[in-house]
């Protein structure tokens, strides 16, 4: 299932081969936080009442194959680490890698099963409901803001439209105000996330003399995908957690 929007599915595939500028980065970032919080609720909670999106329980939400990967804010990763801990990966698509060859991610994601299935997902349902985290509870609701062909920024539905689900339905007021909020908490805390993560890796390269080298990044992105090992540091409250990767 759910991917953050920035994040998300196919957006960088294989390789890739992006240019990274830490400063840039935070800057894009602090201004699309802003944005959000200006956004007036009431636009978006028209949006959620047009889009009228009814899930119909297909499950296609949770597999790899229409969601890439869960991406999961702070607080996921502490409950599903009460769960089970090995439940959890660095999330991929790494925005930075070093002139020695670690990569370094701004959070976790969910391990998927071999079929490509979340590894919660047993029989089309949820194994962890109640606990599931802050994106399974928002999506397929989740917008994001993303411009169309002529540049017009508008929120826009991430979930693959007409794909699952009907359209349409009827969305009281009180819901679509509440999956309005929820949907802006959720992008706020994702941004707050990644503002955080490119200061503490802007300050730690700068400590370590360290600098992202794209051409290290591809060198052993591609040795990992023929089996090659990787050192991946994740993001975490604050510090890095380091983790070996085949
Ligand atoms: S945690 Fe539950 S809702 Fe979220 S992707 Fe996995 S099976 Fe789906």
């Amino acid at each position: 299932m759910l991917l953050r929007p920035s994040l998300y599915a196919g957006i960088q595939k294989e390789l890739v081969t992006f240019k990274v500028a830490i400063d840039e980065e935070l800057s894009l970032s602090r201004d699309e936080l802003k944005e959000l919080l200006a956004y007036p609720d009431e636009n978006l909670v028209d949006i959620i009442r047009e889009v009228g999106f009814q899930c119909d329980l297909c499950a296609r939400c949770c597999t790899r194959e229409f969601n890439d990967h869960v991406f999961l804010l702070e607080e996921d990763v502490e409950s599903i680490r009460q769960i089970d801990p090995e439940m959890i990966e660095p999330a991929p698509y790494y925005e930075l890698c070093d002139q020695h060859g670690n990569f370094y991610v701004s959070g976790y994601a969910l391990k998927t099963k071999e079929d490509g299935s979340c590894i919660f997902l047993e029989n089309k349902r949820c194994t962890i409901y109640d606990k599931r985290s802050f994106i399974c509870r928002l999506y397929p609701y989740m917008l994001h803001l993303e411009a169309d062909e002529e540049g017009n920024v508008e929120w826009r539905q991430i979930s693959g439209l007409n794909l699952h689900g009907s359209y349409h339905a009827d969305i009281d007021d009180e819901q679509c105000t509440k999956i309005a909020a929820d949907i802006k908490n959720y992008e706020r805390l994702f941004l707050e996330q990644k503002i955080a993560f490119f200061e503490k890796t802007k300050q730690y390269f700068r400590d370590k003399k360290l600098r992202h080298v794209q051409g290290v990044y591809d060198r052993e992105m591609r040795n990992y995908k023929k089996g090659g090992e990787i050192t991946v540091f994740v993001y975490s409250r604050g510090n890095f957690r380091e983790h070996r990767l085949k």
